[in-house]
């Protein structure tokens, strides 16, 4: 079956909650320091900047699976595994690991791939991509392997594959490059550092929209879909030309599983893996999808906030799916400059609260009110 349920379009005011800007107004004057910029002004503000949050105390609820069996693959490329039905269908593909320090995925694989695999159609390959960056996990400071030299989801970009720049990521990227360039559909999965609620994150593309609609309104309770057109710092695997192709077949759909290291990010991670392999056809219906489904959330990211300073702080600790009422409401400093909603109702989407100069600090998104966009 191939996304064919249909779902419910209700529109629901509590998908996200509300915050209340208006304590944070600032009556000095300003300008935009970009023209380009909806968001960013340099302002002389009565209002001084709080002090930046600790990084949040998460506690290592389950230990990182033991993935041994399964580092040196069945096909030939380390934590690659590969089914084939022998049947005409897609090449249908899971990823987990694309951080070394986000082992949901790794866990959902796992549980695959302890029983016995044969697609119903197509071909099915689930893959452990930054195993270098996992082997260096440790629990006293779980942080600090999220990559070995650089951020493996920012390498995407085809002239940057086919350059000479290498690193240990880049040498991944194009170890399993050959196995993802013949994948159809895709599903990444990946956890958050900071508290917020599952939620699926695609392209523009439609087609890649319509796969995350359909995994999450087949659940109970639907994570959020937000759509968009990526990271400034570069390309991540959905957005891969393959996967980004508007018209087109392929499709790909990124789950940010819930927070790093909870156990319910790891159920997540093993409700979405099941419920996309049986939407996709390729193995049987997970008891699960049949559950009654609530209307699914969709947002669409119209605003990409970078940290230009090391000095980015939120007037508060916002959580992913914050909705701030009011246009011109001051949500950060960064350095000399504020950062204002550019929109009534802007949600906040998976707010970094540490983040460093160069990284995506916030993404400001719009409310959808169905899977069309109207
Ligand atoms: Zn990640």
């Amino acid at each position: 079956m191939l996304f064919l349920l249909s779902f419910p379009h209700t529109r629901r005011n509590t998908f996200f909650h509300w915050v209340s800007g208006e304590r944070v107004m600032s009556c000095a004057s300003k300008r935009h320091v970009r023209s380009e910029s909806a968001f960013r002004f340099r302002a002389v503000s009565a209002l001084l900047p709080p002090s930046p949050p600790a990084l949040p105390a998460v506690r290592i609820e389950y230990p990182p699976p033991d993935i041994s069996p399964w580092i040196a693959g069945n096909c030939g490329i380390q934590g690659v595994h590969h089914f084939e039905s022998r049947r005409p269908g897609p090449h249908v593909a899971v990823t987990a690991l694309m951080h070394g320090n986000e082992y949901a995925g790794a866990y959902a694989l796992q549980q695959l791939l302890m029983q016995p695999l044969r697609p119903l159609h197509g071909r099915l390959s689930l893959i452990f991509l930054n195993l270098a960056a996992y082997k260096n996990f440790n629990p006293a400071r779980p942080t600090l392997s999220r990559f070995v030299e650089e951020d493996m989801n920012r390498l995407w970009q085809p002239e940057l594959i086919a350059s000479a720049h290498t690193s240990v990521e880049m040498q991944r990227v194009r170890e399993v490059l050959p196995v993802l360039e013949t994948v159809d559909i895709l599903l990444d999965i990946h956890t958050m550092l900071w508290p917020a609620q599952p939620l699926f994150l695609c392209s523009m593309a439609e087609n890649s929209r319509d796969l995350a609609y359909c995994v999450s309104g087949a659940q109970t309770n639907p994570p959020a879909v937000v759509q968009d057109s990526g990271h400034e710092d570069g390309l991540r695997l959905i957005d891969y030309t393959r996967f980004n192709t508007p018209h087109s077949y392929m499709r790909a759909c990124l789950l940010e599983a819930g927070q790093h290291w909870q156990k319910n990010a790891a159920q997540q991670a093993l409700l979405s893996t099941r419920l996309f392999l049986a939407q996709t056809g390729t193995l049987p219906s997970a008891p699960t999808s049949t559950a009654p489904s609530e209307p699914v959330r969709q947002a669409v990211v119209t605003d990409c906030v970078q940290a230009l300073t090391s000095r980015f702080v939120f007037v508060q600790p916002f959580t992913s799916g914050s909705i701030i009422r009011k246009a011109g409401t001051v949500i950060a400093f960064d350095g000399q400059d504020e950062i204002r909603t550019p929109y009534n109702n802007c949600i906040l989407v998976m707010p970094n609260l540490r983040p460093r100069r160069g990284h995506t600090a916030v993404r400001l998104a719009k409310r959808l009110n169905n899977k069309t966009g109207t």
